[in-house]
């Protein structure tokens, strides 16, 4: 098979560079080592940045997410007992975040895909890259047995912090910066309303919690554990005491509990590794970086990456090399920022067992600052709602 790009992995990143290409006549296959059926069942980000918001419509994927999405003008921070709005809107001049599941973006762009007759190679094993350092880059994968070979231009690196693209890079030629942190996410979804109508971010003695959503019927929360906790030592029962220990009185009363559609245990990392282009083979979203979930930019920064590739290949195409010598440096400004400030905001809200009394001193100091300070809430909210892309 010959094609213009390969793209490594279905998740978010790959299918939506695959929708982007398509709209600039740019012919791709997406080459997956799961099923069709697996990727939309991953439970994982809910808060889109406008950026993102208007990369799926440009793709010609946002119909359904304008219809069911929900439009957050605002989050809560909750600690000391009570909770304190942060007016997104109003210290942003007007911006919001879209709270639309993973699990929805990637049904979206599967189905355009489908619907538009574009390839998609699933259950391909054993994927390997080969000569990306020259004109004419090869994927190779087996399935069912036999051994296939595509031909490309590019390929897009799109598989996942677990995949086999960043792989392929000889360490030598790659600079690694990684945190991981001393807890984990326990997470829950229901089919409950959710405590609030916006997100609520809590900062308690017993470590962080998060009341999250999926929709006005589906909730999605998450509680600070150890990082060696394990999932089945959680009932359902245990999950919700805990999460109402962890809430203002008034959400506590009001939570309403269910049984568990899904649970599971996330460990935090933040990690970048540069650069994002090695000759014809570039990497995007989680193969290239991954963030602590607190800030919601994992799925986000995924987005940003790949409309910043998708349209320096099509300058590429158009006779214009500057967009792919550029890549790597455009995403990695803005990926720097968007670790900042989920480093940032992890290092805020959870409890961090090294630090002591002193550390918890200090993250009380600056909560009361930042909820009663213009310019600090007015930097937590411009963060929020994502930073421009910027040329
Ligand atoms: C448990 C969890 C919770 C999260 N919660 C949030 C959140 O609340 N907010 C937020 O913003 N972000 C969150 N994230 C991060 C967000 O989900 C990711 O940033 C996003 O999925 C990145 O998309 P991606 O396409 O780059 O990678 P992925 O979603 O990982 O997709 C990579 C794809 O590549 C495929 N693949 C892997 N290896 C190969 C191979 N060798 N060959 C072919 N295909 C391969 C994988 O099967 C997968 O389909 C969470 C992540 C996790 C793990």
């Amino acid at each position: 098979m010959r094609v213009q790009v390969a793209i490594i992995g279905a998740g978010p990143a790959g299918l939506l560079l695959g929708a982007l290409l398509h709209r600039a006549g740019i012919d791709a296959v997406l080459v997956e080592q799961r099923s069709a059926e697996y990727a939309p069942g991953r439970i994982r980000a809910s808060v889109l940045e406008q950026t993102t918001v208007d990369l799926l419509d440009a793709a010609g994927v946002g119909e359904r997410m304008h219809h069911e999405g929900l439009l957050h003008d605002g989050i809560e921070l909750c600690f000391g007992g009570a909770r304190h709005r942060i007016d997104l809107k109003k210290l942003t001049g007007g911006k919001h975040v879209m709270v639309y599941g993973q699990t929805e973006v990637t049904r979206d762009l599967m189905h355009a895909r489908d619907a538009a007759g574009l390839k998609t190679i699933y259950e391909a094993e054993h994927v390997s890259l080969q000569d990306f350092d020259s004109a004419r880059p090869r994927v190779r994968y087996q399935q069912a047995g036999a051994t296939h070979e595509i031909e490309c231009d590019f390929i897009a690196g799109c598989d996942g912090f677990h995949g086999v693209s960043r792989a392929s890079v000889p360490a030598s030629a790659i600079q690694i910066h990684e945190k991981v942190y001393p807890f984990g996410w326990l997470g829950l979804l229901s089919e409950t309303p959710p405590v609030s109508h916006e997100l609520i971010y809590s900062n308690h003695e017993r470590g962080f919690a998060l009341c999250s959503m999926r929709s006005l019927h589906r909730s999605r929360y998450y509680l600070q554990c150890p990082i060696d906790d394990k999932v089945e030592a959680w009932s359902d029962e245990a999950f919700w005491a805990e999460l109402r220990r962890r809430l203002d009185p008034e959400a506590a009363e009001s939570l309403v509990t269910g049984p568990s559609l899904e649970k599971s245990i996330a460990p935090l990392r933040s990690f970048v590794a540069e650069p994002m282009r090695f000759g014809r083979l570039f990497l995007a979203g989680d193969a290239a970086h991954i963030v602590p979930p607190t800030g919601a930019k994992g799925l986000n920064l995924a987005a940003s990456d790949v409309g910043y590739l998708s349209r320096a290949l099509a300058e590429f195409y158009a006779g214009s090399e500057t967009g792919i010598a550029h890549y790597s440096d455009r995403c990695l400004r803005r990926i720097w920022k968007a670790e900042r400030f989920s480093w940032w905001f992890t290092s805020l809200m959870h409890r961090f067992p090294e630090t002591g009394a002193f550390g918890q001193k200090l993250q009380a100091a600056e909560l009361d600052y930042l909820v009663h300070s213009t310019a600090a809430s007015t930097a937590l909210a411009e963060n929020y709602v994502g930073l421009p892309l910027r040329d």
